[in-house]
């Protein structure tokens, strides 16, 4: 124990007690019973010194006229009162001292004169020092048991340590929240695309990419306005074909260049973070009044479409910065797993559009007239309309490849082909059946108005400028016999050969004629 006293040796020694005046000597304060109070005395002492010094706290007593008594080696570790002020013993020099070290001194000194005021009660608090220590306080009254107040004692334990241990690990833990929510967060968002992707396998044609596309962008950041542009059968321009969202830029009936899309152009996600700022994609024709980002959709350097996502305009910033930075974790990934499924697709479709088509004419080819045919004659039945099955054959082709040759016959069938293709009606379909032989079936037309039609064409064919090899060929006829639906048959095979039986008339009667059968 540190103490004002600490050299005085007799303040712990106890002098023996006089007798009272008039009185003789109680035998109590007898030889051997004042040398046993004097050991308990000095054992009180002893133990109340090794205590105080062996403390962790820094013990300070004060003396209830406000004079520092004692105080131990910690304390004066903890504080570094300087020794004038511990040998002036003033409380007042002391918490004057001590002011200059704490952090907010007002407060801390506040609770010591509340203390002083109500001299029966106790505090706990925490104090900051300057130095980045922080001390753990406690003060208690010191009273005897029968209610006298001797002063105040004051603890002081540095927990700065404990304190800094318990922020880290405070930190550490919020950092670990953090990691599983944003675990927890990957992992649903890896379900959606795993989603997306599943079902973009799943898709039968190119069209029916947009509204998956639109599902899983909107489960992947809400509040995001989008759309998808992808590039069109003739691979010139993209093609709006969907679009999604509040703020979301207008579907545009024309297709745009890829020149017009900074993330085709650069090859990767183009950012726009803050609008007004920097170069705008030509496509979103400065409807960007929010972040938004292009994300580029190719596949060995062809061009597939675009994604383009923009946050909503009146989104609130902080969530605008994370959408964005979504976006952008997300990009290649999106990009990557839409571009995949893209090109299975065109490459499905291009695989099925070969399966039923005549690759030098164009047209369908046998097999799907078949399936076709009979599809559309239980669709006639079910809804009661015609349909004019008409059966082509070229007059003297063998003639004309002899005299021109092969490749001229076969630029003739290429050409008359395209004409077939560009000039029948939507719901009507043209195949070739056989080497120079057509048959086309026409919905919804009567023997009568497929003839009409027929006569046109041929018309047309007649007219027909085909050239090859820098040659103009001469015009061909054709025979045409025609058959309807039911007059004719009611099955494919009876219509065909009806129309057949046609054709064989007008082949007989002298070619470059069209001939419907006869009921
Ligand atoms: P008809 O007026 O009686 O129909 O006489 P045709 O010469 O057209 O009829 P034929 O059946 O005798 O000959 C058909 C010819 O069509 C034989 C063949 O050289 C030609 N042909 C069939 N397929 C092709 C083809 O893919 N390319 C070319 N260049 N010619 C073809
Ligand atoms: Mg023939
Ligand atoms: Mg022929």
């Amino acid at each position: 124990m540190t103490s004002f006293k600490r050299s005085d040796p007799g303040a712990s020694k106890p002098r023996r007690p006089e007798a009272p005046q008039g009185e003789s000597a109680s035998p109590s304060f007898g030889e051997a019973e004042w040398h046993r109070l004097k050991q308990e005395l000095e054992f009180s002492n002893t133990l109340m010194r090794t205590q105080q010094e062996c403390s962790l706290d820094g013990i300070m007593v004060v003396s209830e006229e406000g004079r520092i008594v004692s105080c131990n080696q910690r304390f004066l570790d903890i504080w570094k009162l300087p020794e004038e002020i511990l040998a002036s013993g003033s409380n007042e020099r002391a918490l004057e001292y001590a002011a200059g070290m704490v952090l907010n001194p007002d407060a801390a000194n506040a609770v010591v004169r509340e203390l002083y005021k109500n001299r029966h009660s106790r505090n706990h608090d925490e104090i900051f020092l300057k130095d980045g220590r922080i001390l753990d306080r406690y003060s208690v009254p010191l009273e005897a048991a029968d209610g006298h107040f001797y002063g105040r004692v004051w603890y002081f334990r540095d927990v700065t340590d404990y304190r800094r241990a318990e922020e880290r690990v405070r930190q550490a833990n919020e950092r670990l929240r953090a990691t599983i929510s944003q675990l927890k967060e990957q992992k649903k968002q890896s379900g959606i695309l795993s989603e997306m992707r599943e079902m973009l396998q799943a898709c039968s044609s190119a069209s029916e990419v947009g509204p998956i596309v639109q599902q899983s962008m909107r489960k992947l950041f809400p509040r995001t306005s989008g759309s998808l542009y992808l590039m069109g059968t003739a691979g010139r321009e993209l093609e709006t074909v969907e679009v999604w969202g509040r703020g979301a830029a207008l579907p545009s009936a024309e297709g745009f260049p890829a020149d017009d899309c900074w993330a085709l152009r650069r090859g990767r996600l183009h950012l726009a973070e803050t609008p007004g700022i920097g170069p705008v994609c030509a496509h979103l024709k400065n409807q960007v009044s929010a972040p938004s980002a292009c994300v580029p959709l190719a596949a060995k350097g062809e061009v597939l479409g675009i994604l383009h996502l923009q946050v909503e305009e009146d989104a609130p910033p902080e969530r605008q910065t994370r959408t964005m930075e979504r976006i952008c974790r997300l990009a290649t990934t999106i990009s990557e797993y839409l571009s995949l499924s893209i090109v299975n697709l065109r490459l499905r479709e291009q695989l099925a559009e070969q399966s039923i088509r005549d690759p030098l004419t164009g047209l369908y080819n046998r097999r799907y007239l078949m399936e076709a045919l009979g599809r559309e004659i239980r669709r006639a039945e079910r809804n009661s309309y015609p349909i004019a099955v008409v059966m082509m054959d070229i007059d003297h082709f063998k003639p004309f490849n002899d005299r021109f040759g092969h490749p001229a016959g076969d630029a003739l069938l290429e050409a008359l082909g395209a004409f077939l293709k560009a000039n029948l009606r939507g719901g009507d379909a043209a195949c070739r059946y056989g080497g120079e032989e057509f048959i086309l079936f026409l919905p919804e037309a009567s023997l009568e108005g497929a003839s009409r039609n027929m006569e046109r064409i041929l018309e047309g064919i007649a007219n027909l400028a085909i050239t090859h090899r820098g040659k103009r060929l001469p015009p061909v006829t054709f025979s045409v016999g025609i058959s309807a639906y039911p007059d004719h048959g009611k099955d494919r095979d009876s219509l065909i050969q009806a129309a057949d039986t046609a054709l064989y008339q007008a082949k007989k009667m002298g070619r470059n004629q069209v001939v419907m059968a006869t009921p």
